[in-house]
């Protein structure tokens, strides 16, 4: 299986680098090591999965190519969501089928919880607030979409409300929007202040977490799994593939079932204190249901965190403070003419039909990609499936739905023209598609 090295990522001008703590010390692969499971990539999934096979007694190896977080884990909105962005519960179930489809549904249901549930365990210091997450609807036929999730939500024991207009307005300080839902155990934290403190208690359970240290090949011999680096080996017998939008060449079928789309955040400056008191007075996480999505999430420091897309990525830093300034002070005429101190971005692994994608690259070989924007709460939780499944756990009794691989024919193209995507977004936000 051949290997491009794609080199170590760039240090984003994010928020997160500038006030998450420190990273725990770790060193780089320089010699030939042995564990239960071997998993490549150290972002929310990869630590996830360490921490949980560590806490159940396995010996295990982490190696990431670049520093923790460098991926998306380090480089998002941070908003703790639990629900995916397009399919449903019920649209799983079809799917997936009543067994496995409502074990993922469950799994997705209580991803939030679980992950606020493991910060305090671990006291994770990450800035997490479990303020709840809203979808406010921002046309009069989007509230069909609400109405249908909270009713599906609601029937599956998830604490959901639908807000109208005016509770919305209360909730967001903006009547921008017609109303929408809320989910009371969702959130947001600093990612990657998570990344670094998921990092530290995979370490203090006995994980091993190498830093720099690209896997080049995966090789399956005598039963058991080998992953050299440039600077070592690992022989394993279970493998996780955490890589997802940032998956190289190891795994060439992973890689091209997603298309890893652009996105791009920006942090404010610290807003006044009377404004704080009028934009998400509740300090709720919000996405509405913009396809070309208006999103933010207040941070600990009084700024808010929010983003956009671009179809053209030239000078998106100042472009986008500009567009993306505009749309704050139409929601929020107060906020007009706010200073951007960071911009940033990270690729986003998308599916062409919204669902995430779960394999069995080989024996004892666990994967899984496509968050579709939708992956903080998401990941934490398929870390602990993937570590069952690494640990020998029977896989019928696992929330994994897992699908064989379907490489996207013209994959290079797709990623290529994938931004184009949003003019269809733009141009069904004017009207009333879902
Ligand atoms: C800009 C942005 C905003 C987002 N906002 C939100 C949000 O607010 N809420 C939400 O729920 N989701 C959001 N997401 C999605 C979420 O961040 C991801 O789903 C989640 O972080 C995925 O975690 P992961 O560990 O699976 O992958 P990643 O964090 O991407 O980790 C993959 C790691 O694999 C490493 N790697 C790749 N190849 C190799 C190799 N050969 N050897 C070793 N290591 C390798 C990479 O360096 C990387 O560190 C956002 C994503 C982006 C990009």
């Amino acid at each position: 299986m051949g290997y491009r090295a794609e080199g170590r990522l760039a240090r984003p001008d994010s928020l997160w680098e500038a006030t998450a703590p420190p990273s725990p010390d770790l060193p780089t692969l320089a010699d030939a090591v042995e564990a239960d499971a071997v998993v490549i990539g150290g972002g929310f999934t990869g630590l996830s999965t360490a921490l949980h096979l560590a806490e159940s007694g396995r010996t295990v190896v982490v190696v990431e190519a670049s520093v923790l977080g460098r991926g998306a884990s380090g480089r998002n909105n941070g908003q703790v969501i639990p629900t995916l962005s397009r399919p449903d519960p019920d649209d799983l179930v079809a799917r997936f089928g009543p067994d496995a489809g409502e074990r993922f549904v469950a799994l997705i249901r209580d991803s939030a919880a679980y992950l606020f549930d493991l910060v305090r365990r671990h006291g994770i210091a990450c800035d997490a607030e479990q303020t709840g997450w809203v979808q406010p609807a921002h046309s009069p036929g989007r509230m069909r979409i609400a109405e249908r999730r909270v009713a599906q939500w609601g029937r599956r024991g998830a604490p959901v409300e639908l807000l109208d207009r005016a509770a919305m307005a209360a909730l967001l300080g903006s009547d921008a929007w017609y109303g929408g839902w809320i989910n009371r155990t969702g959130g947001h934290i600093n990612p990657l202040a998570l990344v670094r403190g998921l990092a530290a208690a995979a370490v203090a359970a006995g994980a091993r977490v190498y830093v720099e240290s690209p896997a080049l090949s995966v090789e399956r011999r005598n039963d058991a799994w080998h992953v050299r680096t440039p600077g070592g080996t690992v022989r394993a017998g279970a493998l996780v593939l955490a890589t997802n939008a940032y998956t190289t060449g190891i795994f060439p079928e992973v890689r091209r079932e997603v298309v890893p789309v652009l996105s791009w955040q920006m942090a404010t400056a610290p807003l006044d204190e009377t404004v704080r008191r009028t934009v998400l007075p509740g300090r709720h996480a919000m996405s509405d249901t913009h396809g070309d999505l208006r999103f933010m999430r207040p941070t600990a420091d009084g700024r808010l965190v929010t983003g956009g897309a671009l179809l053209v990525p030239l000078n998106g830093h100042q472009r986008l403070k500009g567009i993306v300034g505009e749309r704050l002070g139409g929601l929020f005429p107060v906020l007009r003419g706010v200073r951007f101190d960071h911009v940033w971005n990270g690729y986003i692994g998308m599916t062409t039909d919204y669902t995430p994608r779960v394999h069995r690259p080989g024996p004892d070989a666990y994967a899984w990609a496509g968050c579709n924007g939708r992956g903080v709460a998401l990941s934490v939780s398929m870390g602990r499936e993937l570590a069952a499944a690494a640990a020998g756990k029977d896989v019928r009794d696992l929330a994994l739905p897992f699908t064989e691989p379907r490489p996207l024919p013209f994959h290079g193209l797709l990623r290529r023209i994938g931004p184009l995507k949003l003019l269809v977004y733009r141009w069904r936000d004017r009207r009333e598609i879902a």
